[in-house]
C-alpha cells in the first residue's frame, strides 16, 4: 500500500503524541515526536548554561548536540537520547517545559531540527507531531491534522501524566505554563504555530480517544487508496 506522511500539529497537551503513537502503530508507520527534539535541545542548553541571546554560543552548542530515538522494548515506546544518554524522563520535567518555547523560537535551533525531521520523513510512512509539521517541515504531507482542546482539560491531562511519572505539579502552574507556551508558540516570528490551510481540525474536548484515532485513520484511508 502507498505510504504517506501524516502531520499532526496543535497546542500543547491536546493529546497529539498519544494519538499519533496509536495511529502509527495501527498503520505500522514510524512515529516522530518533534517536541521531544526541542525538549532535548532545551535540556542541553540548561545543563550547559547556554545564553539564548548569544548567537555564537547557540551555534557552537548545536554542533555538540546529537539527538536520536531508540526503541525501548520493555516500555514499548521510543525513547529520546541526547548525546548517547537516555533523557526521556528528564525532558518531560517542568524545568524543561518552562524553557522549551523560548529555545524553540530561536531560528538556528529550528533550522537545525527541521533539517533532521525532513530527513527522517524521506521514505514516508511516518506520523510526525509538533507545531510546524504541516506548515514548514512537510507542507506536502498527504494528511494534516490540527488538534485543539479546552484549556482546562489539557491542563488536567498534563497533570495526570506528570503524576504518573511521580512529579506533583499544581494545576495553576500547569495552566500558566500551557498559556505561556501557546502564546510564544503562536506569536514567534519563525514558523509560528498555525493551522495549515488544508488541515482537518480535531477538537478533542468532547470526543473519545477512540474517535480521534478513527477520524485520522479514515482520512488516511481516503489518501492511500
Ligand atoms: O510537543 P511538546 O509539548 O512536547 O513540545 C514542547 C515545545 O516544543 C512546544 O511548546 C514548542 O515550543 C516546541 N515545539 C516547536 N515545534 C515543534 C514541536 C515542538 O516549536 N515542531
Amino acid at each position: 500500500m502507498k505510504k504517506i506522511i501524516i502531520a499532526i500539529d496543535g497546542y500543547s497537551a491536546c493529546g497529539k503524541s498519544t494519538t499519533a503513537k496509536v495511529v502509527a502503530n495501527i498503520l505500522n508507520y514510524s512515529y516522530i515526536d518533534t517536541g521531544a527534539m526541542y525538549r532535548a535541545v532545551t535540556l542541553y542548553f540548561l545543563e550547559n548554561f547556554i545564553s539564548l541571546t548569544n548567537p555564537h554560543e547557540v551555534e557552537d552548542a548545536l554542533r555538540e548536540i546529537d539527538i536520536e530515538f531508540r526503541h525501548n522494548e520493555k516500555a514499548g515506546r521510543s525513547d529520546t537520547y541526547l548525546n548517547g544518554l537516555n533523557v526521556e524522563h528528564k525532558i518531560r520535567q517542568m524545568t524543561v517545559s518552562e524553557n522549551v518555547s523560548e529555545v524553540s523560537a530561536i531560528s538556528a535551533v529550528r533550522k537545525f531540527l527541521v533539517a533532521q525531521q525532513q530527513k527522517m520523513g524521506k521514505k514516508k510512512g511516518i506520523v510526525m507531531d509538533g507545531r510546524d509539521i504541516g506548515t514548514v517541515v512537510f507542507p506536502e504531507a498527504e494528511v494534516k491534522i490540527f488538534m485543539t482542546a479546552d484549556m482546562m482539560i489539557r491542563a488536567k491531562r498534563r497533570q495526570d501524566e506528570l503524576l504518573e511519572k511521580g512529579e506533583m505539579v499544581k494545576l495553576e502552574d500547569i495552566l500558566d505554563n500551557l498559556k505561556k507556551r501557546d502564546l510564544i508558540d503562536t506569536s514567534r516570528s519563525d514558523s509560528p504555530l498555525r493551522q495549515a490551510e488544508n488541515a482537518q481540525v480535531v477538537d478533542t474536548t468532547y470526543i473519545t480517544f477512540e474517535e480521534q484515532v478513527e477520524m485520522i485513520i479514515h482520512l488516511v484511508s481516503e489518501k492511500v487508496i
